[in-house]
């Protein structure tokens, strides 16, 4: 299989709340937008409309100014004329006349002065220019004295128009002339420009009209043809609306004497007209015309600052999004990391596995996958030996080996101590990669100083129904693994349903030992052991029996192994050594013959520290002499066991304890131990017997044995002798004892005590 490399998938466990916080902050985000954007838009509005008062404000300057400025002139019109009158004789010399003339212009911001006098003499302080288009004003001229303003075409030079201030000069009650101030339209403007829509704006004086008394500059678009407001300028303004309606909007709001503004819809753009009527001349209007885009593009600026400024919130905030986006994300990561690592190692845990292997099955429909659940055999030993470090070194080790083996189609986890779980492309080579993982592991160990020697146990599942439950398919390899024998040579099985059976029965007795004990379902049941060649009883084994309610009895071979697991046994033993010393106490109160009686103690029991101590007690409160009692302890193969066995059998010797080893030649039986062990009984396995019928090297390999047992004064029997053949051919290699059907079964104590425990006479 193609090696790619492999990475965790956490996103496999990607939160909820993650996604909701996130999702939480987009909202957030866009609703801060939104904030935002109705805010700017009515701050933009707020901002035109203060933008239009204002320009309304200016335009009543400018009226005022127009006001303030024809005044000046008036006044100045108006005190030449009386000091005209005041000449009692009206005799100045022509001299004379030009000099005022000439002093008033002067003095004035007026452009010239006129005196036309009645006869048709005329004077003006530009004495040689024209003064054609005059006379054309005297008809409108009246005769109270008041003063005229009219528009003239009077040219200085400049192509521009002019307006026209005139008095007529009163002596007497005669009107003797009139008097003329003369000034260019824009003159009547000075000073009224906006200055901040100087560039943007045209502005306009009309009288009550409509004629166009002063135009702010000249260089604009409109033509003006008829000097009428509302023709020319209305017209100019192409405007979609109705002209007359236009007008007529017009002509209403000049005439409510206030100031304001009107808004026009043009082809090509809005205009605003903004009004104010000048104070001193009923009906004059000051006009401000001004495109709305010009406007609009002074607002551009803040428009622009605005949008700037709501970007950079906004990027601010996605950058702040980001970064906590970043930490809850980090954050998260610890947090599965945590929730679904191993700390010790950094290898996935079981619910990572869970969620992966699920997705996997899902992912590769087409692949067939093999569960395999596998550990190190014996690695609590090595735990006890090498210590916890070595230990954690060595689970690193694996974890590493297992990383490079798996590829991204696998997934595995460490779901214990030394316990993993895979799931493995069945590709026909499980077995064999397993194999190869040991050996690089085991190499790897070496090189660590680990030289204990590293076989892994392993467990398969074949994946059959990818629908079921991930755990269920972990606790069949596991089930799988643990059906592999401690002293086997083939390490690996393959879970079959037989496996889950025995698990059920397992739970069932686990469910129920405590009751039954309780109960007093577990019975000692006797078997004797022989002299073969005396042909009598010399002491007899208590064996346990499960007596349920429903007197079936369970044999200790289907629940001695499930009690060593879960510790029960302790119970038991202690029980079954108690139930005894109640009988042979109970026998010697009555008299009766008693044969010492073997009581088997489980290699667990070796554990307890207190166990020396408790079998002392039993034994005190029965008051039972210690030669009745005959304590079975079977071999062990492991070192450290070895040992605490050794000290707990010396401390049973220095007790006057009898003490047998059971089942010689079982397992990975020993001659060190024959040696070492302080015993006094060795109880040759039935299966050993077994196999010495079969060949001759067994039956010498047996009689060494027993003749080095004879030397070192341990007395020798043999258990599961069922035909006088094998009787016959023990005695001949020099046993002499037996334990066997061909003597007798383990029978109820009853009895036992009916055929062995005679009452002495
Ligand atoms: P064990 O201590 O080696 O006991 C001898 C077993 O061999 C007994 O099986 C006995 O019934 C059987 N046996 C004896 N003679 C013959 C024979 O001629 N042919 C055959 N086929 N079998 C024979 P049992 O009673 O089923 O006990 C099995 C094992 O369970 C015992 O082997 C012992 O290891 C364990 N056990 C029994 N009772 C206790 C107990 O109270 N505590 C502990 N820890 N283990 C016990
Ligand atoms: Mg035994
Ligand atoms: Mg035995």
């Amino acid at each position: 299989m193609p090696k790619q490399e492999r990475r965790r998938d956490y996103s496999l466990q990607w939160n909820r709340k993650t996604t909701l916080l996130l999702s939480g902050c987009l909202v957030l985000l866009l609703t801060c937008l939104i904030i935002c954007l109705v805010h700017v838009y009515g701050l933009l509005n707020t901002y035109r409309r203060f933008v239009d008062s204002s320009i309304v404000g200016q335009t009543q300057l400018d009226a005022e100014l127009v006001s303030a400025n024809l005044d000046t002139n008036i006044q100045v019109i108006r005190s030449t004329a009386e000091q005209l009158q005041q000449n009692e004789n009206y005799d100045m010399d022509e001299q004379q006349i030009y000099k005022l003339l000439v002093g008033v212009r002067n003095k004035s911001n007026l452009d010239r002065v006129v005196l036309i006098m009645k006869d048709g003499t005329s004077y003006s302080s530009e004495r040689y220019s024209t003064m054609s288009g005059l006379e054309e004003l005297i008809p409108s001229a009246s005769e109270d004295g008041t003063v005229v303003v009219a528009k003239t075409y009077f040219d200085f030079g400049d192509g521009m128009a002019s307006y026209c201030i005139m008095l007529p000069v009163i002596h007497r009650g005669i009107i003797r002339g009139y008097l003329f101030g003369l000034s260019s339209t824009t003159g009547m403007l000075d000073g009224t420009d906006m200055d901040t829509y100087s560039q943007i704006s045209r502005s306009y004086v009309i009288n009550e009209k409509g004629t166009i008394m002063a135009i702010s500059n000249s260089d604009v678009m409109f033509v003006l043809q008829n000097d009428d407001f509302y023709t020319d300028v209305l017209k100019d303004l192409s405007v979609n609306e109705d002209r007359d309606m236009m007008e007529g909007q017009l002509r209403k709001s000049f005439s409510e004497k206030d100031a304001g503004f009107l808004t026009f819809n043009a082809k090509d753009d809005d205009w605003k007209i903004y009004y104010a009527p000048i104070d001193d001349l009923k009906g004059w209007i000051y006009i401000n015309v001004v495109r709305d885009s010009a406007v609009n593009a002074l607002l551009r600026s803040i428009k622009v600052e605005s949008f700037l400024s709501i970007l950079s919130v906004i990027l601010l905030m996605l950058l702040l999004c980001f970064l906590v986006g970043r930490f809850v994300m980090s954050e998260q990561h610890e947090m599965l990391k945590l929730a679904f690592e191993d700390s010790l190692t950094q290898a996935p845990n079981e619910r990572y596995f869970q969620t992966h292997a699920a997705k996997l099955l899902k992912d590769y429909p087409d692949i067939a996958y093999r569960v395999v659940s596998f550990d190190i055999q014996n690695f609590r030993y090595l735990n006890e030996s090498y210590g916890h470090m070595k230990a954690d070194d060595l689970l690193r080790i694996m974890v590493k080996h297992v990383e490079k083996e798996l590829s991204v189609r696998e997934t595995y986890a460490r779901i214990g101590a030394d316990r993993f779980v895979a799931l493995l492309v069945d590709d026909g080579r499980t077995g064999e990669r397993i194999l190869h993982m040991e050996e690089r592991i085991a190499r790897s160990a070496n090189e660590e100083m680990i030289n204990y020697p590293i076989k892994m146990k392993c467990g398969f599942y074949e994946v059959s129904d990818r629908k079921e439950n991930i755990a269920a398919m972990i606790d069949k390899a596991n089930l799988a693994r643990k059906s592999v024998p401690s002293q086997g040579k083939d390490l690996i099985a393959i879970y079959e349903d037989r496996l889950m059976e025995e698990t059920r029965r397992r739970e069932f007795i686990e469910s129920k030992m405590e009751m039954a004990l309780i109960a007093g379902e577990f019975v000692p049941y006797l078997q004797p052991k022989w002299d073969m060649k005396n042909d009598h009883i010399i002491a007899a084994e208590a064996l346990v029996r499960w007596k349920q309610n429903t007197n079936e009895i369970i044999p200790p071979g289907d629940f001695i192994s499930i009690f060593e697991n879960n510790g029960f046994i302790e119970k038991i033993d202690f029980y079954m050594l108690e139930q005894i010393c109640k009988y042979l106490r109970r026998m010697l109160d009555e008299g009766r013959e008693v044969y010492p009686i073997s009581v088997n103690q489980s290699r667990y029991l070796l554990h307890d520290p207190n166990y020396t101590l408790n079998v002392q007690q039993i034994l005190l409160k029965y008051r039972i002499p210690k030669s009745l009692i005959e304590l079975e302890l079977t071999e062990t193969v492991f070192f450290q066991e070895r040992e605490r066995m050794l000290e707990v059998m010396e401390e049973l010797k220095r007790m006057n304890m009898d003490l047998s080893i059971d089942d010689f030649g079982s397992g990975f039986s020993s001659l060190n131990l024959l040696r070492d062990m302080p015993f006094d009984v060795l109880k040759i396995d039935r299966g050993f017997l077994n196999e010495t019928n079969a060949s001759e090297t067994g039956k010498f390999i047996l009689k060494k044995i027993v003749e080095m047992a004879d030397g070192l004064g341990v007395r020798v029997i043999c258990e599961g002798v069922e035909t006088r053949e094998q009787a016959e051919m023990l005695m001949e290699i020099g046993c002499n004892y037996a334990q066997g059907y061909l003597y007798s079964r383990p029978i109820s104590m009853d009895e036992f005590i009916e055929k062995y425990n005679t009452i002495q006479s």
